[in-house]
């Protein structure tokens, strides 16, 4: 198999499965309980937090584990609004193309009372920080952009957006889950208040990530319960899952340039031998994107078909975000872009990282060639916008 969906989810790295698997087998004491054994496996996760903490640039205590990054997500933006609420902001800025995490925790702030700003993306795949300050008004309670797109990989003016907000005196919370461990994200050197993070996306396991909230921010718990994570998420942790994510976080940051200098150049031979194919287009700004994403529309086909015979050449991709997958409404994000329905329903996601080879790459450039055009032969839509009946628009 050609494994082309790192946006959906990574391999875990063998060192991750190592620590992951020896936590499990010898460190099994609840680092609640006072004996020994109970506290090794609090050092376990204070070491992991150590670790993370120093990665990012931020303090251990900044540094709230959580169960991936959805409950990040969930937790900053709530967090925020109730402490909005109580001091009568019941304002939000967002945009039109954040991760359904973010956009349904907004949509059901709504239902609550919430006023909710969503400020456009171009058809660049960028958010203009000038157009987020306009939507600043006095009853603003937080600006959540995210860092990167997690379906056509561009990659937002997040320094400028939080220099903004810490003008206005707003919270800024990014959710941070395509860019952390791809490309550099510090919060010692950027304005954020909360960073969410999920450990799957940069090879660590699934159901962990966490919640970076600056020193001196309130933050409410999502969970309540016992006081673990100092009372702001309860549960027991878990260790195992903890650890080996830390564990990749270091990997990731050690070998960033290198993977990622890899990385977009396979990013850009896929884009330049996709390119060759008549009536598409790239999805995103070529430059201010992930190094592994690669999106493109194209004219006349159906994503989903196009997926299922990539399938069945072993090549796993996606077409919009795996969440949206299923449903016939085409991707939020390409809409967003400005890309028309029936261009949108023909979307091709490609996220790879550096193990992919230039031979893969280029098997996958023929393959879609070949399926495109295959699918195109026998398409309705296809037949009228070459007969000129329809007008192409790619
Ligand atoms: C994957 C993803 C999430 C959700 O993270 P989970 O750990 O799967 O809950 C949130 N935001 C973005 C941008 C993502 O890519």
């Amino acid at each position: 198999m050609i494994y082309a969906d790192n946006a959906a989810t990574t391999r875990m790295s063998e060192a991750a499965m190592q620590t992951m698997i020896s936590v499990m087998r010898e460190n099994y004491g609840n680092p609640s309980s006072l004996y020994a054994f109970g506290q090794r496996s609090k050092e376990i996760l204070e070491e992991a937090r150590e670790t993370v903490a120093r990665v990012l640039g931020a303090r251990s205590r900044e540094i709230i584990f959580t169960g991936g990054g959805s409950e990040s997500d969930n937790q900053a933006i709530r967090s925020a609004a109730a402490l909005g609420r109580e001091k009568g902001k019941m304002h939000i800025v967002s945009t039109a193309f954040e991760h359904h995490a973010v956009l349904h925790v907004l949509e059901r702030l709504k239902k609550e009372g919430f006023e909710v700003t969503l400020v456009d993306v171009h058809s660049d795949g960028l958010v203009r920080p000038e157009e987020v300050e306009a939507a600043l008004r006095e009853d603003t309670c937080l600006v959540t952009v995210m860092f990167a797109n997690n379906e056509i990989g561009t990659v937002q003016p997040i320094r400028e957006i939080g220099e903004i907000c810490r003008r206005r005196g707003v919270l800024f919370h990014t959710d941070a889950v395509q860019a952390l461990g791809h490309i550099p994200v510090r919060v010692d050197d950027l304005p954020v208040d909360f960073l969410s993070a999920s450990a799957h996306k940069f090879h660590g396991p699934k159901g962990v990530g966490f919640l970076y909230a600056r020193q001196g921010v309130r933050l409410l718990p999502l969970i309540e319960g016992g006081a673990q994570e100092r009372g702001r998420r309860a549960g027991t942790e878990n260790t195992a899952g903890i650890a080996a994510m830390a564990v990749a976080l270091q990997e990731a940051a050690e070998h960033l340039g290198e993977r990622a200098e890899k990385t977009a150049r396979l990013r850009d031979r896929l884009i330049r031998g996709l390119s060759e194919i008549p009536h598409c287009a790239l999805n995103g700004d070529p430059v201010h994107r992930l190094p592994g994403n690669v999106s493109f529309c194209f004219e006349g086909i159906e994503g989903e078909s196009l997926l299922l015979l990539l399938d069945d050449r072993g090549i796993a991709a996606s077409s919009g975000s795996a969440c949206t997958s299923g449903s016939l409404d085409p991707s939020h994000v390409l809409l967003a872009i400005g890309r028309v329905h029936d261009v949108a329903h023909g979307s091709l996601r490609l996220s790879i990282d550096e193990t992919l080879t230039e031979e893969e790459a280029d098997e996958i450039i023929s393959s879609v060639k070949e399926v495109v055009a295959y699918l195109r032969g026998f398409s309705p839509v296809w037949r009228d916008l070459e007969s000129g009946k329809t007008p192409h628009i790619l």
